[in-house]
């Protein structure tokens, strides 16, 4: 990233977060969702008006830091006026844009002043709190009634250590190997080290049953890493068959990752 880059992405992060554009509960919303990121404790609520397949109003209410702030902030403008299949095209763009993943199909829409975003892919663990106004927003597009993630304030039980009950199969180890291969691209650690996966149950006939959860269960990769862990499973020698359960109970939260995955995403 050139000094330039560098040097607008700081200074939209900061007027953002100081001035929150649209950071207000929209009367007559006739869409509204929270989101959650428990990486951080980003919280907010975008308020959507959509008429005509347009989104003709917007606004958020919430608490985080200067990221998810002035992700949102910059979010509402972009997308205020806009038709809701130009609206989930920026959705991608910008999920690319601070992912590095290829996405495929035509984008005709520019992101605009969004590309300066792309500042944040030098900090990994700020990935999230950029994407969750998005994730929200596009929870609401889709109507979907129910929080974006869990909704449960951070750290607030026990912490729990990835459950895999101790020596019950010689298959647990290599299966443990195989999921430390598995990533949501939109966090540079692994589903086990980051203390997604609750349990690994083997049968003695090699049928695995894998209990895990995701830090966010709107993200539209949900589906495609349940059925990444699904076949990277299967593809361990002896296992015949896999079922993987994802529950929402307990709710994950930053405790649950190993250490190396706090050092390695530089937190406390
Ligand atoms: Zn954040």
């Amino acid at each position: 990233m050139t000094l330039d880059v560098r040097e607008l992405y700081r200074e939209a992060i900061l007027d953002h977060n100081r001035k929150p554009r649209n950071f207000r509960k929209l009367e007559g919303a006739n869409r509204t969702v929270e989101g959650y990121n428990p990486l951080c404790g980003d919280k907010i609520t975008v308020y959507l008006r959509i008429e005509n397949d347009r989104v003709s109003d917007i606004g958020f209410e919430g608490s985080g830091c200067a990221i998810s702030i002035a992700s949102a902030s910059m979010m509402t403008e972009s997308v205020k006026g806009r038709v809701l299949s130009d609206v989930q095209t920026l959705f991608e763009k910008f999920h690319t844009l601070l992912t590095g993943e290829i996405s495929t199909g035509p984008q005709p829409i520019d992101l605009g002043k969004l590309a300066v975003f792309a500042g944040v892919r030098e900090f990994p663990i700020r990935v999230k709190c950029a994407t969750l106004p998005w994730h929200t927003l596009r929870a609401a597009v889709e109507s979907r009634p129910e929080s974006v993630t869990t909704e449960f304030g951070p750290a607030s039980q026990p912490a729990l250590a990835p459950a895999v009950s101790p020596a019950t199969s010689d298959l647990q180890r290599p299966i443990i190997e195989a999921l430390r291969t598995v990533y949501d691209p939109e966090i540079p650690v692994n589903l086990y080290d980051l203390g997604l996966i609750y349990d690994i149950g083997v049968e003695p006939s090699g049928a695995v049953t894998i209990r895990m959860t995701l830090t966010a269960p709107t993200c539209p990769i949900a589906d495609a890493l349940l059925w990444q862990v699904d076949k990277t499973v299967r593809a361990v020698p002896g296992v015949t068959d896999v079922t993987v359960n994802l529950v929402w109970d307990p709710p994950w939260n930053r405790t649950m990752m190993s250490e190396s995955a706090k050092i390695q995403l530089g937190l406390p």
